[in-house]
């Protein structure tokens, strides 16, 4: 084996080496994309003597409304879903507080506010 071909062998190793290394941080990047993209959404079960704070996937989300359209009963509030702990029709969509990890639900009255803390007050839109 002449220098030359080793030299261009070892060129071709280290060109391999930086596009796997690409590749990997590539896919991890994605990854990381992908995650932040399917973020939770959180619940908050409307019953005054349950208010079950929970979280459902984009999927499971999907899926809720699916059942709810398919079960043959009219559709009073589409907007609501069952709480998995109490087991009636009373969970709505929510918003956990950046700063207090309060869970709580749009004040839909209040077209500035609307999204403040029921607890401490912080603005939680984006
Ligand atoms: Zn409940
Ligand atoms: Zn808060």
């Amino acid at each position: 084996m002449s220098d030359e071909i080793k030299k261009k062998i070892l060129i071709g190793l280290v060109i391999g080496c930086l596009i796997s290394v690409f590749v990997i941080f590539k896919s991890t990047l994605s990854k990381d994309i992908l995650e932040t993209n399917t973020d939770n959404i959180q619940m908050l079960c409307g019953n005054p003597k349950c208010g079950y704070a929970f979280e459902l996937s984009e999927k499971e989300y999907a899926q809720a409304g699916r059942n709810q359209s398919q079960n043959g009963m009219p559709i009073i509030n589409a907007s609501t879903f069952q709480c998995p702990k109490c087991k009636l029709q009373t969970a709505n969509t929510a918003i956990k507080c950046k700063k207090c990890s309060n869970v709580f639900m749009l004040n839909s009255h209040d077209s500035v506010d609307y999204d403040k803390c029921s607890k401490c007050g912080t603005k939680n839109s984006q």
